[in-house]
Parts: C-alpha cells; sequence; structure tokens
C-alpha cells in the first residue's frame, strides 16, 4: 500500500515541544527538506498545481524561502522574498501586525512587482496567520494579485484559515 503525500511529509516532521517557548508546539520541516525524494514529491506536487496560472513565487523568511525557491524554479518564474524589518537594502514597503506579545513587521521591496502579477504566496507553517494575512495585505498593496496562499503544513486548532477568510488556502498536512 503506497502513502499519500500528506501521510509521509506527516510522518517526516518532527514535533518539537516548548520551542521556541512554552506551550509552543513546533512543527519541524528540516527531515521533509532533508530526504530528497520526499522534498522533490512536495515541490512537484506544489507546482503541478499552480503550473501555468501564476507569475511569481513569493516566500515567507525563513522557511518559505527553500520551499518557494524551489517551487519557482520547477515553475520556470521568478522568486520574490517577504522579509522580517531591517533586512531588505532597497527602498521598502512594510507592514506592522499584532502579535500575542508585541508586534511584528513584513517587508518587500517596493519594486517587486510592477502590477497585476499574479503570485503565490508560499510559507511551512500556517499558525495563527498573522504573518500570511499580512503578507497577502502587503502584496497587494504593492500592486500582486494573490492567487493562493501554500503552506506544507496547517494547524487547525489555530485560527490561521480564518484570518485568510475569502483567499485560497492549501495544505499539504492539517494537524486537526
Ligand atoms: P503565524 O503568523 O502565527 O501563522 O506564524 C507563522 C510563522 O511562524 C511561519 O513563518 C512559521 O514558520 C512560524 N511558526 C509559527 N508557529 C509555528 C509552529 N508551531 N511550528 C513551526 N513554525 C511555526
Amino acid at each position: 500500500v503506497s502513502s499519500s503525500l500528506s501521510e509521509r511529509v506527516d510522518a517526516a516532521l518532527r514535533d518539537v515541544q516548548d520551542f521556541p517557548s512554552p506551550g509552543i508546539l513546533f512543527k519541524d520541516v528540516t527531515p521533509v527538506l532533508a530526504d530528497g525524494q520526499l522534498f522533490g514529491d512536495v515541490i512537484r506536487d506544489l507546482a503541478e498545481r499552480r503550473r501555468g496560472s501564476i507569475d511569481l513565487v513569493v516566500g515567507i523568511e525563513a522557511r518559505g524561502f527553500i520551499l518557494g525557491a524551489a517551487l519557482a524554479h520547477e515553475l520556470g518564474v521568478g522568486f520574490v522574498p517577504v522579509r522580517k524589518a531591517g533586512k531588505l537594502p532597497g527602498a521598502v514597503l512594510g507592514l506592522t501586525y499584532d502579535l500575542e506579545y508585541g508586534s511584528a513587521t513584513v517587508e518587500i521591496h517596493e519594486d517587486a512587482f510592477v502590477g497585476g502579477e499574479r503570485v503565490l504566496l508560499v510559507d511551512d507553517v500556517l499558525a495563527t496567520g498573522g504573518t500570511a494575512a499580512a503578507a497577502c495585505e502587503l502584496l497587494e498593496q504593492a500592486g500582486a494579485e494573490v492567487v493562493a496562499f501554500e503552506t506544507l503544513v496547517e494547524l487547525a486548532f489555530l485560527p490561521g484559515r480564518e484570518r485568510l477568510a475569502g483567499r485560497e488556502v492549501h495544505s499539504t498536512v492539517v494537524v486537526p
């Protein structure tokens, strides 16, 4: 019996309890990336869903860069990074959003899009959805059209999908 891609990714994920702080169940995707066959199958699955329908892949720092860059290469399209504050060298557009404690800022280069590009946003884990929602808003402010958000892992016990209401969200693994 061959198992589905979702089952194979789920089995490869490493759960780290109380990282980076007490009460957090961290879903570590590094074992998925380290398995060449599985990493390739993940990227090909993402690519087949989007082939011909997007102009650019946008990845969220940092693990979204790994998935996003591989996916962009597979699709033959370009890659644009969404970074944490202060990392991009050129003129930036930024958006600050609330975290449970404090706030965070995501940035992109202000000239990343000419306008109207169809982009796919990629990250490794959808948790509260704050980061992905802020990134979507930022991309739209910059003139891109966000076709969908793709994540390897969705933590369904958190309100990530609700934060992205009205948007297409696809996850390879859903953790109930
Ligand atoms: P959030 O804004 O809460 O959806 O958090 C999303 C970002 O934080 C993603 O870039 C994830 O890489 C990371 N993250 C949040 N929670 C987890 C978790 N439990 N396990 C792994 N990564 C997480």
